[in-house]
């Protein structure tokens, strides 16, 4: 008889509410994670603190650890001191590079890794992928997703409001990748998981339609949860294809291009996805890049290059670089392959375009590439 079901590793624990940090020690004992409460610790230089100080006490066994940057050397020094210390398991207590650092150093010792999100910048917080600066500029690392996603609301309200907003983009340019994975399906016969696309889809699809802002405990447990649906999306792949097309090839081409001015990765995948959409020209396209637009322009996303910090000619040439990013990954941009003054059109029908329709949003090329905390979306901190 066939096996009529997949095995899909998935988290143990998804405690997605306020408080749910304090209860980190009954959780790790109750999954049987660790019944002691003996673990590693690591923490950013910003998470620890306060943070770091109201876990403690329930975690007597536990050691913290300080991590410094998301670099592949920060995560081998936290290996380093974390081997043959018996820990159960590492729980690390950050954004998104504590988690990249924490993750990566949990695979290299074989020991199960525990993700308590301080923000909810990206998708790194459920995800099977550490991303890690190198000495050759930034790499994607493939490691085990983590046994436990923890997001405390309460903890991420103390978060830079941009940081969160950022996560926006994120969980939005789902949206343009699933589009870039089906047309290589249609073009190339790659292969396309529907459970992968089911998951990615409902979680940004759950982000756009929600009319709810970032002050709304509501509207971020969407977020997180669409945070961690599109982790779950990249388990079942078995890549970050389903979370990661057109959108990220620019926004890569941009931390390559312009590593000291790069912004949040949410707001450039975000976009990334918003002018990937105008390369299409279905209605169906156009309205899915009407979507992610709209969506971004209501929570104070950039939706220009100027927005984001970037000349026409500046954002024109990550696009143009942007397909040496992913080597092999088939999206809209490989398939059109426009030349540079293609690029150069495109870039700036579709500035004008974002320009046209939200004009008179506050999102304008004048405010910035943070633009101003307007008070809808600041958490009430
Ligand atoms: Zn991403």
């Amino acid at each position: 008889m066939p096996l009529l079901a997949r095995m899909i590793t998935t988290p143990v624990v998804v405690d997605i509410r306020r408080g749910a940090i304090a209860d980190l020690a009954d959780l790790l004992a109750d999954q049987r994670i660790s019944a002691g409460g003996r673990v590693a610790v690591a923490v950013g230089p910003r998470s620890g603190g306060q943070l770091t100080e109201s876990v403690r006490p329930t975690l007597r066994e536990a050691d913290f650890y300080t991590v410094e940057g998301g670099t592949v050397d920060a995560a081998l020094r936290l290996a380093g001191q974390v081997r043959g210390r018996s820990y159960d398991a590492i729980v690390g207590v950050g954004g998104g590079k504590v988690l990249d650092v924490t993750k990566f150093a949990a695979a290299r010792l074989g020991l199960p890794m525990v993700a308590v999100a301080t923000n909810l910048a990206h998708d790194g917080i459920g995800s099977p992928v550490s991303i890690l600066d190198n000495d050759a500029g930034r790499g994607s690392y493939g490691v085990p997703a983590p046994i436990a996603v923890i997001v405390d609301l309460d903890v991420v309200r103390q978060a830079p409001a941009r940081s969160v907003r950022a996560g926006i983009g994120e969980v939005l340019s789902n949206l343009s990748a699933i589009a870039d994975w089906e047309l290589s399906r249609d073009l190339t016969g790659e292969p396309v998981d529907g459970l992968a696309v089911t998951l990615a889809r409902t979680a940004a699809e759950a982000v756009a339609h929600h009319p709810g802002t970032l002050v709304d405990d509501d509207f971020l447990r969407v977020l997180a949860e669409g945070l961690v649906l599109s982790g779950l999306a990249m388990v079942v792949a078995g890549s970050t294809r389903p979370c990661s097309g057109a959108c990220h090839e620019i926004s890569h081409a941009i931390d390559l291009l312009y590593p000291e001015r790069a912004g949040a990765h949410g707001e450039q995948v975000g976009l990334g996805a918003a002018f990937a959409s105008t390369l299409w020209d279905d209605p169906e396209s156009r309205s899915r890049g009407t979507l992610i637009a709209n969506c971004l322009v209501r929570h104070g996303l950039p939706v220009t290059p100027a927005a984001l910090g970037f000349s026409l000619e500046e954002f024109t040439a990550a696009v143009v670089r942007a397909p040496e990013t992913r080597p092999g990954r088939f999206t809209i941009l490989e398939h059109r392959d426009l030349d540079k003054d293609a690029v150069v059109a495109a870039v700036r029908a579709f500035s004008d375009r974002m320009n046209a329709a939200y004009a008179t949003t506050g999102t304008k090329d004048s405010n910035g590439p943070a633009g101003p905390q307007t008070e809808e979306s600041t958490p009430d901190t």
